[in-house]
């Protein structure tokens, strides 16, 4: 007997129930939901249900963070509970050594504080990463020198990063930026070749790996962040990996006010220098919790992602950021894709964001020009720099912080989507790729809305 309903509405509907991918049917939706209006069009939603919440918990972090509590032991210093962390995330990396701080920002301060940079040092670092990358350089007086994106994978060019060594720089220090790891192959020769010690910013990479290990173990240190939006979560709260000891040694010391680390420190002199950057228990007690579901959820990221991809790669003037060859698994912290314009019948970046949340899709630009930030040219006036480093290197630094790919990059084309979106279904890929079809397909009317 045939059913009223015709074979096209009866797939799209059981689609938006959410039900295609449990009956095994492929993806058939985009044909019926790429002709109707876009949202912003008087169109329905692509995705009008809800991408999963994040944080996500359970009774064990409610049992772990009450433990902490009666045991009436909060911070780490005779605690068991950072320090149990601090092995179980050691083993999950593959590190030699682990050292929970306070921070991602805390993390990196203090694998600076333990190498000793100071005024009259360079670090190399990309433009397209959160400031935190920048402000630890500054924090210390030293000089930040930022090198040009690759464009197609939004990381760091590794082949322009030779080319902004000079005597001065101390550190080159990559990030791998929305969790995918940066070019560390060539990174890490050049940092060999030029003597130079490689510190990765995973601070968004939490179990991202490079030729099967995990990123954060490749270069002398490694910076984790546990702060609310990243992958793993105790609300703030870092890491430090490395395989180094006697570098462990000195970041324990540095984090605790100089003392419990080592009589001899990395470099002479860097057990002068201390603060106190500790993580507590309750960050703890939570991060061994968080960390019993970030392998799973990391497998569903990569999985949506590149489920996302091939349906992103139907379309027109969508790019997914390129994964490097050395790439076996991203950590996804974002979900990163560039926008062309000239597909989009003139269709602007904002113009498209705008369509593309009203389709019940969350989005945003991403990170902007950091080298022209306000916040950081005026360091070119900030009179600690001016006496360190004199106004004519000041200026010469604006002159040399030119990052062309970053520009067009961050101004015109890059998109996000944020990691909790990844955990969500097949399903909920589909609706992203077929409100991306939507837009492309009206997007000449919605240039003039
Ligand atoms: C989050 C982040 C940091 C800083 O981490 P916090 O825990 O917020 O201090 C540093 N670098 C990058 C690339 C980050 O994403």
């Amino acid at each position: 007997m045939e059913n009223k309903l015709d074979r096209r509405d009866f797939i799209s509907a059981l689609s938006l129930a959410g039900v295609s991918l449990a009956m095994g049917m492929p993806h058939l939706a985009t044909a019926t939901a790429a002709n109707a209006k876009p949202a912003l069009l008087g169109g329905p939603k692509a995705h009008p249900g809800a991408f999963p919440s994040w944080p996500l918990f359970d009774q064990s972090e409610e049992k772990a963070l009450l433990d902490v509590l009666r045991s009436k032991v909060w911070g780490r210093l005779g605690g068991k509970v950072v320090a149990t962390f601090e092995k179980e995330y050691q083993q999950l990396l593959g590190a030699k050594h682990c050292l929970g701080v306070s921070s991602g920002t805390s993390a990196l301060y203090t694998i600076l504080g333990a190498l000793e940079i100071g005024p009259g040092d360079e670090v190399i670092i990309p433009p397209y990463t959160f400031i935190a990358t920048y402000n630890v350089v500054v924090l210390n007086y030293a000089l930040p020198v930022f090198v040009d994106t690759d464009i197609e994978s939004f990381q760091i060019d590794a082949n322009k990063i030779e080319n902004a060594v000079t005597p001065q720089t101390k550190v080159i220090m990559p990030v791998h930026v929305g969790g995918s790891p940066a070019n560390l192959d060539k990174i890490l020769e050049v940092g060999r070749r030029r003597n130079i010690p490689v510190v990765e910013d995973a601070c968004q990479a939490h179990l991202a790996e490079w030729k099967g290990r995990k990123v954060g173990t490749y270069g002398l240190a490694g910076a984790f962040s546990f702060q609310a939006s990243k992958n793993l979560n105790s609300a703030e709260g870092g890491a430090i990996s490395t395989n180094d000891e006697q570098f462990a040694r000195t970041c324990y010391s540095f984090h605790n006010q100089g003392q419990g680390g080592n009589a001899t420190a990395y470099n002479p002199g860097s057990g002068t220098r201390a603060t106190n950057l500790r993580l507590t228990e309750f960050q703890g007690a939570l991060l061994l919790a968080q960390m019993a579901r970030v392998a799973e959820q990391t497998k569903r990221r990569n999985e949506n992602a590149t489920y996302l991809s091939k349906l992103f790669s139907e379309i027109p003037g969508i790019k997914p950021a390129k994964l490097y060859d050395g790439t076996t698994s991203s950590a996804y912290h974002l979900y990163m894709f560039r926008f062309d314009k000239k597909q989009f019948g003139g269709l602007d970046r904002a113009q498209f964001l705008k369509a593309l949340s009203a389709e019940g899709v969350p989005c945003s630009a991403g990170y902007g020009q950091m080298n022209k930030d306000a916040y950081v040219t005026g360091l070119a006036q900030n009179k600690h720099y001016l006496r360190i480093y004199g106004e004519k290197t000041m200026q010469q630094w604006l002159e040399r912080n030119q990052c062309p790919q970053n520009d067009i990059l961050s101004s015109e084309q890059g998109v996000w989507l944020t990691q909790n979106m990844l955990l969500g279904s097949k399903t909920d890929m589909e609706q992203i790729a077929d409100a991306v079809q939507k837009i492309h397909k009206y997007s000449r009317e919605l240039a003039k809305v």
